[in-house]
């Protein structure tokens, strides 16, 4: 038997065990990871069907989504009157969860940003259902507690962050000891060249202009920091279990090598692909399996080059941040998480310069003292707690940036 032949008896077999499709929640649809899910799922209707979607309110692009894939429930947190979508339309606080732990959903992409992932994910691990993750706060802040749960149910959390699911492709199974490190690539974000004397001017729309990705805003803003790498850092801790100093940050411009594992024997594997979300959300979804789609090839050929350099931990600190939160645990990159959120928002509010960010992660961060024991109850107070101590940050320097004589406010773009 030819490896082609085992192929098609095992992928015969798994069609005759199931011919209905998987039925899949997608948790914060209409956001970018939740309408790439949605284009993934279209291309495989025999494989999957949407049971569940659920948004933070109604909005005519939802409605388009219930009529296009005809969930069976359509979730929204915030109510609202008008409804012209297809589906049982249910609103209020609970409603993440219930499209998340729907009786027909047996995978859950959680693509919510921000907090609100996190009680649905759990439960939906607790309930035995696949989590395909792209929530990073879930991970950050919560893996210590996520992965023992899900280890316990025997649940896969796999990861839709396309970092996260180049690790996962090219670890394919190996045991732990085999692997020596894990290498995450960072693109460096618009300002990976710019002077540090710059970066105190560069304006919302330069920053919010990604060099390779083309993504929400937080997390535009998050890439340009390098925060965003920061908290893959943690994520990959617990994704993987693997201690932080064996994870090491590489940029490369060109984000064609998504990340790799360099393993005991000196051995490196690496995921390349066009810089494009539906890939990995797609292996997310048919996980162990390969499907053909016609998402656009590379062409190694017209790369010609891939460039790699070391980040520069002093023009771009909150990748240090990270990493001093992640290695002091607890509910340190909870605050790092929370502080980071609000000094993005007033960022992009014309509030703070684009340097005061990872600055007022930095205060909040000083200025915690952590709970114990780490609880779903003591990350949600963590967070309030640094939400309101960076919003008083946000104000401090706020006023230091409009007296003339500590320098200029932030650039008007
Ligand atoms: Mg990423």
């Amino acid at each position: 038997m030819t490896n082609d032949d085992i192929d098609r008896a095992t992928s015969a077999v798994r069609r005759e065990e199931r011919d209905a499709p998987v039925g899949v929640a997608v948790l914060g649809s209409t956001g970018s990871v939740g309408t790439q899910t949605l284009e993934v799922i279209a291309a495989m209707p025999e494989r999957f069907t949407v049971v569940a979607l659920a948004a933070s309110r109604t909005s005519p692009l939802l409605e388009a989504q219930s009529r296009r894939f005809l969930p069976e429930l359509v979730a929204v947190a915030s109510e609202s009157a008008a409804w012209d979508g297809i589906g049982e339309l249910v609103g209020g606080p609970d409603a993440l969860l219930t499209a998340a732990l729907h009786p027909a959903a047996e995978i859950v992409v959680v693509a919510t940003s921000g907090h609100a992932a996190m009680e649905p994910t759990f439960r939906a691990v607790d309930a035995g259902k696949t989590v395909a993750l792209a929530n990073k706060e879930t991970i950050v802040c919560a893996g210590e507690l996520l992965m023992p749960l899900a280890r316990d149910r025997g649940i896969q959390i796999r990861p839709v962050d396309s970092e996260h699911s180049a690790i996962w492709q090219c670890l394919a199974g190996s045991p732990q000891r085999s692997v020596d490190r894990l290498i995450l690539t960072a693109s460096g974000g618009p300002f990976r060249a710019l002077p540090a004397e710059s970066l105190a001017q560069v304006t919302v729309a330069q920053t919010l202009s990604h060099p390779t990705w083309s993504m929400g805003g937080k997390i535009t803003v998050d890439s340009a920091t390098l925060m965003n790498k920061g908290l893959e850092v943690i994520e990959a801790r617990w994704l993987f279990a693997m201690p932080l100093d064996r994870i090491d940050v590489v940029v490369h411009p060109e984000s064609i090598v998504h990340s790799l594992v360099e393993f005991v024997d000196g051995s490196l594997l690496a995921q390349l692909g066009p810089p494009d979300m539906r890939l990995p959300i797609q292996y997310a979804l048919t996980f162990p399996e390969r499907i053909p789609n016609a998402c656009p090839r590379l062409s190694l050929v017209e790369v010609a080059a891939l460039h790699f350099e070391a980040p520069d931990l002093s023009r771009f600190p909150a990748l240090r941040l990270a990493r001093e939160a992640g290695e002091a645990g607890a509910t340190y990159p909870t605050v790092l998480s929370a502080a980071d959120d609000v000094a993005v928002d007033a960022f992009l509010g014309g509030r703070l310069r684009f340097v005061d960010i990872p600055a007022v992660a930095d205060d909040v961060l000083a200025a915690h003292i952590p709970a114990d024991p780490l609880t779903l109850e003591s990350i949600a107070e963590a967070d309030g707690w640094a939400r309101r101590q960076a919003a008083t940050a946000v104000r401090r320097r706020e006023q230091r940036n409009a007296s003339p004589s500590e320098g200029s406010g932030p650039p008007r773009s």
